[in-house]
């Protein structure tokens, strides 16, 4: 039977994103230093002091800190296009991809809209769904194929739907969407609205992570014009802190979202040392290769274990510890060590999981040497 928008209905109240406990929690939950507490839940892999330290001394601020950032955000536009290789009139400036998301969700989405949402993937996509009165169709993704989008499934609900959000390299689960997968997806996406003489829904493609892959679908937009990349400073770039992301789009599109952009919301230092980060080639080089042999070094170490961990390009691992309670149990050995994992709710698809950031080696080195007591501790 076909979906129609009367099949799902939107919740009263939004859904709302979960974080960890925070650091000053955990201190205080097990007896702990704060300074000890390392989290592994966020993705957000340190950058060596030294980098930000170089990025400050390349930093020239036009704007005195008593002053708002320009409104165009121009040098650090100028920059993003230099970087991601598209005009100026592709983008749009938000405070972090989160900020990105929220404007998609109040350009194109409506109360009694609808949003297809493959799942698991990052929850905001929900969320920000939620918040303008629209309904998630959620599809599942295939477990056995590596968490990989269901095609068919996927471009059946986008019939119906205003918004279509997708995630390559997908967090949680670590990897990209086959080569050409999306590509044919939007290319069916425009047939079905074409054939059903309706306008295509907005295709989202969050790129945060991609990066770590070495390639992108910026370049679709010139065939597809419903395509919205996502990019973002906070993953590669490791400069989260600072909450640069960008959208970039057809410049209708971009056009189109604009007036959803609050004034001023990247501070003037953001502004300054993200356009240092992506005018600079060795810093994202030196982050790239610093994460992908800890990466490795971190799976081996777990795989050691006896515990299953998914292939990933990006600066997270998705690992099964074999059941709910073992993720539960695990969860709370490393916690109390002050090491703060992702876990996932009851229900959700990945309960038996936790999702594990890359960090630096120091860390690292601590993660494994607690994995390793808590797995003796459980299998004796
Ligand atoms: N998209 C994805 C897929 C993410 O994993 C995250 C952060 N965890 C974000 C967007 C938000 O990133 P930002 O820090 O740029 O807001």
């Amino acid at each position: 039977m076909k979906t129609t928008r009367a099949d799902v209905a939107p919740p009263d109240q939004p859904a709302s994103y979960t974080w960890e406990a925070t650091s000053e929690e955990v201190a205080e939950r097990y007896g702990l230093p704060i300074e000890s507490i390392v989290r592994f839940d966020l993705n957000t892999s340190p950058s060596p002091p030294a980098l930000i330290q170089r990025l400050f001394a390349l930093g020239r601020s036009d704007t005195p800190l008593s002053e708002y950032p320009p409104g165009d955000y121009g040098r650090l536009i100028a920059a993003a296009a230099g970087r991601y290789g598209v005009g100026t009139d592709e983008l749009l400036v938000g405070a972090g991809a989160d900020e990105i998301l929220d404007i998609i969700a109040k350009t194109f989405l409506q109360v009694g809209g609808m949003a297809v949402v493959p799942t698991p993937t990052y929850a905001m996509y929900r969320v920000g769904t939620e918040q303008r009165g629209a309904s998630v169709l959620a599809v599942p993704r295939l477990q056995d194929q590596d968490w990989t989008l269901d095609l068919g499934a996927t471009r059946e609900a986008a019939r119906v739907a205003d918004v279509v959000w997708l995630c390559s390299p997908n967090n949680p689960t670590a990897m990209p969407e086959p080569d050409g997968a999306i590509a044919g997806l939007l290319g069916g996406i425009l047939a079905d609205a074409a054939a059903d003489g309706r306008q295509p829904p907005i295709v989202v493609v969050d790129e945060a992570y991609a990066e770590f892959t070495g390639t992108s679908l910026v370049g679709l937009r010139t065939v597809y014009p419903n395509l919205v990349v996502i990019r973002t400073a906070s993953k590669a770039y490791a400069l989260a802190g600072l909450r640069v992301g960008f959208a970039i789009a057809r410049p209708d599109l971009i056009a189109r979202m604009n007036p959803y952009r609050p004034p001023g919301s990247v501070s003037v230092v953001s502004v300054t040392l993200v356009t240092e980060a992506l005018l600079d080639d060795t810093i994202l080089e030196d982050n790239l290769a610093r994460v992908a042999l800890e990466r490795d070094r971190l799976a081996a170490a777990l795989c050691a274990v006896g515990w299953s961990v998914g292939p990933s390009v990006t600066n997270f691992l998705l690992v099964g510890v074999g059941s709910v309670e073992a993720a539960a149990s695990v969860g709370e050995g490393l916690l109390a060590r002050g090491l703060v994992p992702r876990t996932f709710p009851t229900g959700h698809p990945l309960v038996a999981y936790l999702r594990l950031t890359v960090r630096d080696p120091a860390e690292n080195d601590r993660l494994i040497q607690a994995v390793g007591t808590i797995a003796l501790e459980m299998h004796g």
